[in-house]
């Protein structure tokens, strides 16, 4: 009898992840369960769950001192992924399965009770890492498999059950393979061409789109502000293939992917509740820390309506995102970093109260300053667009049609190619990204269009960080008409879309 069963897996550290060796021992003593190896608490559940796939897939459980380690000790292992391995690993230990076919093959599935695989999140990070490592296979429970298939030159096989794995391993059974069925289209996005009216918002979200910019739309409820959100991600450009694989990745371990249609390349719309908490916008929770709604909305939007009534304590964890395009957690074992890069806009009613026409709000001046001065300061800081949104008037609704989200994307594609080549060389991608210091000194504007920047100084209307953020508009509005360097107008309406006092 072998007593000793080494099967390979993978473990997420953070979003990262790494080869795990799982060891099946099966020794002299009382009949015992043992599984060792910095585990998580949500690990000792899969004894059970080993247990008795074991012994309801027809095989037998040893009545001994059985004990599973799972290496190396520095990685926190978590969650059901390895179930699979382990009861494999005990399997060979006890010399009722094959080992010919576990060299460079990892194995991933939580097991059911009666045996069946069931999907776990982040096969995509874990597959790419494993293939990183020199696996060359990967088994994987079958409803994971459109999205294992996903990683280029790694043989992926899917399994239903327990004993599909043990007869595959022994060379008499097949894993199932990634159907050929065309993946039907994804869910469309919708379209901007449904908006009727709101051209100031409809525009503010061009530029946006154009320049990378955030956004706040102040206007009274049910004026349409989670309808032109939700057609934001319509006219931005579809994902390019590693950004299309990044945000699947982390999709993945959130558990938030489609079944369906595994890979993400529409840039996602992330949209929490107002009373959405701190860990589930930014991420974290006990155990493996999830990622959050800015993970989920990375190289996307992440919607924030009615943002006036949200913790300030929720609003500031955004800062550290915004700033740094990514998000640390901290965990018991270290910090976990998730990429957090995306469009963010804001959406708020102008006041507590929130009438449907701004001339029935029974609010006092004093509470209507305070509604939105929570958003002021750093947050607000580099939130360079800010609209305000009116009732369409009677004849708006009468005019049919907005223009389609294809005629918008299209401008903004062209705006974004003009500004990539203008920072080509420094590396930035969106004029959002650009610091003050390098619009300033290195691409400096004439001084006729400078004018009112210089005016608006002086008179102490916007400060000097506010000026940066009004040239960097202006690069965008600047882009959006094909021009080679802002001029009087684009800076002007530059500073309208950040001089508004609400
Ligand atoms: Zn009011």
């Amino acid at each position: 009898m072998r007593v000793v069963g080494n099967v390979h897996s993978m473990g997420l550290g953070g979003f990262t992840g790494q080869p795990v060796e799982i060891q099946g021992n099966i020794g002299q003593g009382l009949p015992k369960f043992t599984v060792s190896g910095s585990v998580d608490a949500s690990l000792r559940e899969a004894k059970d769950r080993v247990r008795a796939a074991i012994v309801n897939s027809g095989f037998k459980f040893p009545e001994l001192a059985v004990t599973v380690a799972l290496a190396p000790a520095q990685l926190r292992k978590e969650g059901s992924g390895f179930d699979l391995g382990m009861a494999l690993s005990l399997l060979i230990a006890g010399g009722q399965a094959a080992t010919e076919r576990l060299r460079g093959t990892v194995f991933l599935g939580e097991l059911a009770l009666d045996g069946r695989v069931r999907a776990v999140r982040g096969v995509l990070p874990l597959l790419l890492a494993a293939r990183d490592h020199g696996f060359v296979r990967a088994v994987v429970p079958v409803a994971n498999l459109r999205e294992a298939a996903l990683v280029d030159e790694l043989e992926v096989g899917g399994a239903q059950s327990l004993s599909q794995v043990v007869a595959w391993l022994a060379g008499d059974g097949a894993l199932d393979s990634v159907s050929d069925d065309p993946v039907p289209p994804a869910p469309s996005v919708p379209d901007m061409a449904d908006v009727v009216g709101q051209s100031a918002a409809r525009q503010a979200l061009e530029v946006a789109a154009a320049g990378g910019h955030h956004v706040l739309m102040v206007g009274p409820p049910g004026i349409g502000k989670t309808m032109l959100a939700a057609r934001l991600p319509g006219i931005l450009p579809e994902l390019d293939p590693a950004e299309s694989l990044q945000v699947t990745a982390i999709h993945s371990v959130a558990g938030t992917l489609p079944d369906t249609h595994p890979l993400i390349t529409v840039p996602p719309f992330v949209a929490p509740h107002h009373s959405v908490s701190a860990a589930a916008l930014l991420g974290g929770g006990t155990g493996m820390a999830r990622p959050g709604a800015v993970s989920r909305a990375h190289r996307g939007v992440l919607f924030l309506d009615e943002c006036a009534e949200m913790g300030a304590k929720v609003l500031d964890g955004l800062r550290q995102p915004l700033e740094e395009g990514e998000i640390r957690l901290s965990r018991r074992d270290g910090d976990t970093k998730y990429p957090a890069r995306f469009l963010l806009l804001l959406a708020a009613n102008p006041c507590p109260c929130a009438p449907a026409h701004d001339i029935d709000c029974v609010c006092s001046s004093v509470v209507r300053r305070r509604y939105l001065g929570k958003l002021s300061g750093p947050l607000l800081d580099r939130v360079d667009i800010r609209v305000q949104m009116e009732p369409p008037g009677p004849t708006m609704l009468l005019t049919g049609q907005g223009e389609p989200s294809a005629a918008i994307a299209a401008r903004v594609a062209t705006a974004r190619a003009q500004a990539r080549e203008r920072w080509r060389e420094q590396g930035w991608t969106t004029n959002a990204e650009v610091p003050g210091n390098a619009l300033r000194q290195d691409f400096p504007l004439s001084r006729a269009a400078l004018a009112p920047i210089e005016r608006y100084l002086r008179d102490g209307r916007i400060t000097a960080r506010g000026a940066d953020r009004a040239l960097r508009l202006a690069w965008t509005l600047n882009d959006l008409r094909g021009g080679t360097s802002p001029e009087l107008d684009d800076v002007a309406q530059a500073l309208m879309y950040r001089d508004r006092n609400f």
